[in-house]
């Protein structure tokens, strides 16, 4: 539908989205041409990939990582999706994840690759985080981390690009600052160099793109997707900081992309490299200590349900 009779900033023909952190107005067509752009951009400036080179997407089946592979590949990136169903306690949401993911594999003829969380760790979530002590999104977002990650080396993929956009980083730099988490804000970079047979090279290629202007562009191409937050995240902080960052860009648009880009332009240079760490004695994937963090995890959660086990069987 056409808004309030204004043209396309480009084209001049009727637009159907306003943009106005860009203080911009776009027809379908043109606003196709403007999230491209804005994720070639990226992709330069922060020294994401050669031209034609091989990368896994991580896709949720959400908007953004949908947008994501579409691009990618037109851009002419050999792309191929990643899927990690996840067991989040609502079978709808992460029926709806997949349902997505694989519809869009479908549309684009590429790849999709499926792993399944609790068949890789062997328990679900929830069970990991009472046997840990911890909350089910932190024991969440670290298996999520490790696995990918695992994931792409296995594949053979040197690089793996997220979905997360401008106002996702944005977001995520204030709760880091707010908390002055320095050893995050020093990480805290759209592209992160890989180590061979450790790390798969990182990249956030939408970085430059508004969460709406993503919205806008999954309607103009009419994808179903999957919509709503995790059913898991209501202890989760960062949606404050989401919420935030939302409304400064409501009242002085173009704020978060002068805070996040502006920051990475002072900060002028991406974090060093990986060192070459030590190795987990039980899997094999760099550690800080003897035993990483997963597999300690692992091994808890074993433990405990062995003594539950164990106690049910007393009681007969
Ligand atoms: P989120 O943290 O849910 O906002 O997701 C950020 C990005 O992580 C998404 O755009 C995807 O690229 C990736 N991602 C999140 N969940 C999954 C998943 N279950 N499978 C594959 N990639 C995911
Ligand atoms: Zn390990």
């Amino acid at each position: 539908m056409n808004i309030d009779g204004m043209k396309c900033s480009r084209c001049r023909k009727p637009a159907q989205h306003r943009l106005p952190s860009h203080n911009a107005r776009f027809c379908d067509h043109c606003l196709g041409i403007f999230v491209r752009r804005q994720t070639e951009k990226a992709i330069k400036q922060f020294d994401m990939l050669e031209p034609g080179q091989k990368v896994l997407v991580a896709v949720s089946g959400g908007k953004d990582s949908l947008a994501l592979w579409q691009v990618l590949l037109e851009l002419g990136y050999q792309a191929e999706g990643l899927h990690l169903a996840l067991e989040l306690g609502d079978g709808k949401f992460g029926e709806a994840s997949l349902a997505a993911s694989q519809a869009m594999a479908q549309r684009l003829g590429a790849p999709l690759h499926l792993y399944n969380m609790a068949e890789l760790a062997g328990f679900g979530v929830q069970q990991i985080a009472w046997a840990n002590k911890r909350s089910f999104c932190s024991v969440c977002g670290t298996l999520k981390r490790y696995y990918l990650n695992k994931a792409t080396l296995d594949l053979g993929f040197e690089v793996l690009a997220t979905g997360h956009h401008l106002d996702d980083e944005a977001a995520r730099l204030l709760g880091n600052l707010v908390r002055r988490h320095q050893h995050y804000l020093d990480n805290q970079w759209p592209t992160l160099e890989g180590a061979p047979g450790a790390f798969a090279k990182k990249i956030k290629p939408l970085c430059r793109l508004r969460g709406a202007e993503l919205k806008s562009y999954a309607k103009a191409q009419g994808w179903s997707v999957a919509k709503g937050d995790c059913p898991r995240s209501k202890g989760a902080t960062l949606p404050y900081y989401t919420e935030a960052v939302r409304l400064l860009e409501e009242r002085m648009p173009g704020t978060a992309s002068n805070f996040y880009l502006g920051y990475l332009e002072d900060k002028g240079a991406p974090p060093a490299k990986p060192e070459a760490e030590a190795r987990c004695s039980v899997c094999g994937m760099p550690s800080f200590a003897e035993v990483c963090t997963i597999c300690r995890f692992l091994e808890n959660t074993r433990k405990r349900e062995s003594t539950k086990r164990d106690a049910l069987k007393e009681q007969g």
